[in-house]
């Protein structure tokens, strides 16, 4: 390779920022630049709807054309792009619960910007979409690439479905933390229906089954299920 030869540039992480509030959008698109975020803006749920694939849609649910429920229900139908909803304080509770089956987090305005950068992480880190930092999890003989979307025992690479893997990845990334079945349903499932809850068992037995290692998931009876680290 000659000297000139162009640095590979990492791979920037891409976001789509939903805001009619120009003043707001343009404070962020530039801070979120600050830490390496590529941000496009967009004012309305239609573009919204027809923008490019990103990494992460952070969603204003006050929007002129559309109510944010249905953007986010309109982009569900088609991705798990992650989401995290910007919500105003005076959003009613039934609003925002009926969110909770399409979006991954939630931040109430006005926010901080460390605050919104430290729940874009957490939402990243957790539904793997990150595409440019440490995605390598171990926990004991477990070894999950974020990037590869692999998983290896002792290794030896075990097969996982999308959703048993998903599962995976958020227990393996809150180890020692207890979650809840309802948790689990929402963050993997995207629902709140506690009438898949069996669903949650079924998967946690394959998981246990497929990577053979007893102890590494417990059931915590009547709450839900904890990830041991050896
Ligand atoms: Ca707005």
């Amino acid at each position: 390779m000659s000297p000139e030869a162009p640095v590979e540039p990492v791979h920037p992480t891409k976001l789509l920022l939903v805001e009619d509030d120009e003043r707001i959008s343009s404070a962020l698109q530039y801070a979120l630049g600050q830490r390496s975020y590529e941000t496009h803006v967009v004012a309305t749920g239609g573009e919204a709807l027809v923008a490019e694939p990103v990494d992460l849609i952070l969603l204003d649910l006050g929007l002129p054309d559309m109510d944010g429920l249905e953007v986010c229900r309109q982009i569900r139908e088609t991705s798990d792009v992650p989401i995290i909803a910007l919500t105003a304080r005076g959003d009613s509770s039934q609003r925002v619960a009926g969110l909770r089956t399409g979006v991954d987090d939630y931040i109430v305005k006005p926010f901080s910007l460390a605050e919104l950068a430290a729940r874009i992480d957490a939402v990243l880190r957790r539904t793997g979409h990150s595409a440019d930092r440490l995605e390598r999890l171990e926990i004991g003989s477990v070894v999950i690439d974020q990037t590869a979307h692999s998983v290896e025992v002792d290794g030896r690479e075990v097969q996982l479905t999308r959703k048993e893997y998903d599962l995976l990845v958020m227990l393996a990334g809150q180890p020692g933390t207890v979650l809840s079945r309802a948790e689990i349903l929402e963050q993997v499932w995207h629902t709140t229906w506690l009438g898949k809850s069996r669903t949650v068992d079924v998967h946690v037995a394959v998981l246990r089954q497929k990577l053979g290692v007893p102890d590494l998931i417990k059931t915590v009876h009547g709450v839900g299920y904890q990830l041991v680290q050896p």
